[in-house]
């Protein structure tokens, strides 16, 4: 039983891929399109969540995904003084169960290249270079055609294309994303052997200077600001930037700091987020992911609330005989009230260091571990 046969998912990224294959394998056709050229070219690193990890298990990619990155357990808190004093170090929440780790750091080409390598081995056709020109739907079907020229009739358009999702527009969607004030420098290089798991340095000139190891041999470090616009740098003026805000921390940052060499790898984005109001669907065209809701990256979940989408999303159309309201209320039911209290929790996080407010962090990491511990 499914309630469709043919599906057009329009973005490669953790949410397409992740329903695609979960479609494909279950026997649905399935069109996945992608606007880049190449699927997994850019990007520094990704500390995935237990929460995250569960739904990779579940597609049958942990092992692949262990392979690649760099698991840990616990998080580190060091000060912005003179020797990086480790001032404590707490076990992580294993959202995903006990038998997963709390955590994984990942390079962002190695998550992208086996989760597409994934869907098309589940039988998902992936065309890069390819996005929707237009839509239209009825009762029965959604007619779509893509910008190679070709055109198509789907029961259902999945619409995964990230936080300036076109999709949405598309469907007359008028919620876009907002700035939260803050923006980060985010580099990829070696790892030293002093970093075996996320440290976060609070203060100093940054609200949070920061790393993950992603493998054995790399990390992608970070610093969070107030916002401001460094479009207009080149990238040796990025590399400069971060290295002079990296100054003011140390133990491990000593090291890393050194290696802060290749421009190249020096990104610069600001911090946005978005609700879509439920529900997500506009007849048989439904949004999931950064489209419909997108965090800051204060607490590491805007990849595993996709992956979770896209896990219940999947369950749902195969478990049910026609793509109708009851389809869409459960999907609502299950997926808005939980993605939509990871992203006021991140953007919680961020407002207290933006005010010079004590919140109580460790309260709100805590009530949302026990939330995305529960399965999506
Ligand atoms: C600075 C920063 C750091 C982050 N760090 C983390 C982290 O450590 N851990 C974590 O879990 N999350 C993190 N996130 C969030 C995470 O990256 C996103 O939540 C996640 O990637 C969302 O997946 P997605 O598949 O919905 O969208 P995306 O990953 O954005 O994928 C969308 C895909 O759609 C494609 N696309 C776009 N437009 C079109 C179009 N018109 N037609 C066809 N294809 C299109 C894009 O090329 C892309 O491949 C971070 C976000 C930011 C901004």
């Amino acid at each position: 039983m499914s309630a469709v046969t043919q599906v057009l998912v329009v973005g490669a990224g953790l949410a397409g891929t992740a329903t695609a294959a979960g479609l494909a394998s279950a026997g649905v056709a399935v069109d996945l399109v992608d606007v880049k050229p190449e699927i997994s070219a850019l990007g520094s690193g990704i500390t995935m969540q237990g929460n995250g990890l569960r739904e990779l298990r579940h597609l049958g990619v942990l092992d692949a995904v262990l392979a690649a990155g760099y698991p840990f357990d616990s998080l580190g808190l060091r000060a912005p003084d003179a020797a990086g004093t480790l001032l404590a170090e707490i076990p992580d929440a294993r959202t995903g169960g006990p038998d997963l780790p709390a955590t994984v750091g990942l390079p962002r080409p190695a998550l992208a290249r086996i989760m597409a390598d994934h869907a098309v081995a589940a039988g998902a056709r992936l065309r890069s270079a390819t996005t929707v020109s237009s839509l239209s739907q009825d009762g029965s079907g959604v007619d779509v055609v893509l910008s190679d020229g070709s055109a198509g009739r789907y029961d259902l358009v999945v619409g995964a294309d990230g936080i300036r999702s076109a999709t949405r527009r598309m469907i007359g969607i008028e919620a876009e994303p907002a700035p939260t004030g803050m923006g980060i420098f985010r580099a990829f290089g070696p790892r030293p052997a002093s970093v075996t798991r996320t440290d976060l340095y609070y203060g100093g000139p940054a609200y949070i200077a920061g790393y993950c190891p992603t493998s054995e041999d790399t990390l992608y470090a970070y610093l969070v600001e107030d916002a401001a616009d460094r479009s207009a740098m080149t990238p040796a003026q990025r590399l400069a930037a971060m290295r002079a805000l990296a100054q003011a921390y140390h133990g491990p940052w000593d090291e890393i700091r050194a290696t802060l060499t290749d421009p190249a790898t020096v990104s610069y984005t600001l911090f946005e987020a978005l609700v879509v109001p439920a529900p997500w669907n506009r007849g048989r065209v439904v949004l999931i992911g950064d489209a419909a809701h997108a965090c800051p990256p204060t607490l590491a979940q805007g990849g595993s609330q996709a992956l979770e989408d896209a896990a219940v999303l999947t369950e749902l159309l195969l478990s049910a005989a026609a793509l109708d309201d009851a389809v869409w209320e459960a999907f609502t039911a299950r997926r808005f009230t939980r993605a939509k209290t990871v992203v006021e929790a991140s953007c919680q996080l961020g407002q207290w260091q933006l005010d010079h407010e004590q919140g109580d962090i460790p309260g709100l990491m805590a009530a949302i571990a026990t939330l995305v511990s529960q399965p999506a």
